[in-house]
């Protein structure tokens, strides 16, 4: 036998062992077509009809589309499938983590089809609606002290899995690359390639910083020129649910500031007159939290003298604060 040859045997048996490996692992953290966690992410991107100078258009990924009504939809499945494929999540166990309610929405969804229970550690003045949706998944609340934000809620959660590590599933989301990698992976390609490879500039809000983080990490190695703008509410106490003042919160561990172009500060004023311009005047009816990261779009968009691609992401929908 030649050289050649035998090293072709040696590369197939690798081959064929790696495949053997692949068809132990595929069940146990496959995605069922037929199920509703296959058809997250791969949302549109929308052009908006912003007042803008010549040359500069300005985009929306419309996470809201999402099967779980929002942009956590992708990190939480990305999280719930490394726990299985990490042997941290097992049948029988709950999901527990601390969410401002978009995380939470999306663990109680996955986890019902694929069958875990969830509980999740909230601040109290979390928006009644997304309690009503929490509850009507099944999922447990434990309300935490609404003047510690969602950091109050982390700190509980913690509690709770270290004294009963057995029995819970907690993801961290503050502190798990999985949530960044989702967005690294998935939802940052289909900026570039619904942009065709075009988009100049990035512009998100930070709650655990993994939409921040993945989507930017992914689009500078496409376009190393890419300026990526972090969005955060102007003052500690604000009403952009889902949004972080970092400079009084707790730093997640997932966080990195060097990535960060600029920082733009939004006043919770500034983002509601923006949701309702988007709802009146776009047809898209989406949280505030959009309506900051819109509003942060636009005023880069308009400093612009040169051609650019300014994406920004609707982070959920509307529907979830009505009657607040
Ligand atoms: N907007 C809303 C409504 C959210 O729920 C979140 C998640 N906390 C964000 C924005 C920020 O997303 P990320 O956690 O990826 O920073």
């Amino acid at each position: 036998m030649t050289a050649k040859r035998s090293h072709f045997l040696e590369v197939a048996t690798v081959f064929v062992f790696v495949m053997q490996l692949e068809v132990f692992e595929t069940p146990i953290t496959a995605i069922d077509p037929g199920r509703v966690e296959a058809h997250i992410g791969h949302t549109p991107l929308l052009r908006l009809r912003l007042d803008l100078s010549p040359g500069v258009q300005v985009f929306a990924k419309a996470e809201h589309l999402n099967p779980g009504g929002s942009v956590k939809d992708r990190a939480a499945l990305s999280m719930i499938l490394e726990g299985e494929r990490s042997g941290k999540l097992k049948a029988g166990m709950t999901i527990l983590d601390a969410t401002s309610g978009n995380t939470g929405i999306a663990y109680a969804m996955i986890g019902a089809s694929r069958g875990y229970t969830v509980k999740v550690c909230l601040p109290k003045n979390a928006s009644p609606a997304r309690k009503r949706i929490l509850r009507s998944y099944g999922v447990e609340i434990v309300e935490t002290d609404p003047m510690l934000s969602t950091d109050g809620a982390q700190l509980l959660a913690r509690e709770i899995f270290g004294e009963n590590p057995e029995k819970y599933f907690y993801p961290d989301q503050y502190n798990n690359e999985a949530n960044w990698l989702a967005h690294y992976e998935t939802t940052a390609n289909e900026i570039w390639q619904q942009t065709e490879g075009r988009v100049t500039h990035f512009v998100t809000g930070l709650g655990t910083t993994g939409t921040f983080v993945g989507v930017t990490r992914r689009l500078r190695e496409l376009n190393p020129r890419l300026k990526a703008i972090a969005v955060q509410p102007e003052s500690p106490l604000h009403g952009l649910e889902g949004l972080k003042h970092l400079p009084s919160a707790i730093t997640p561990g997932i966080f990195d500031e060097s990535l960060v172009t600029e920082t733009l500060e939004v006043a919770t004023e500034d983002a509601l007159l923006m949701t309702s311009k988007l709802a009146r005047q776009e047809g898209l009816l989406v949280g505030p939290s959009s309506g900051a990261n819109v509003f942060a779009a636009w005023r880069v968009a308009a400093a612009l003298r040169e051609p650019a691609v300014v994406v920004t992401v609707l982070c959920d929908g509307g529907e979830r604060y009505l009657n607040d």
